[in-house]
């Protein structure tokens, strides 16, 4: 089975390695976040 991309964990600069949320700009764009910190990844 393919890994979810929900439960991929990527870097984050400042907090390491992390689960990756997701959110949704205005226009549309879909931006991968940080789950702890809510930064952009
Ligand atoms: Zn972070």
């Amino acid at each position: 089975m393919p890994i979810h991309v929900s439960n991929v964990a990527l870097l984050c600069s400042k907090c390491g390695p992390t689960r990756v949320g997701y959110r949704f700009e205005p226009d549309g764009t879909k931006v991968r976040v940080c789950r702890k910190c809510g930064g952009d990844v």
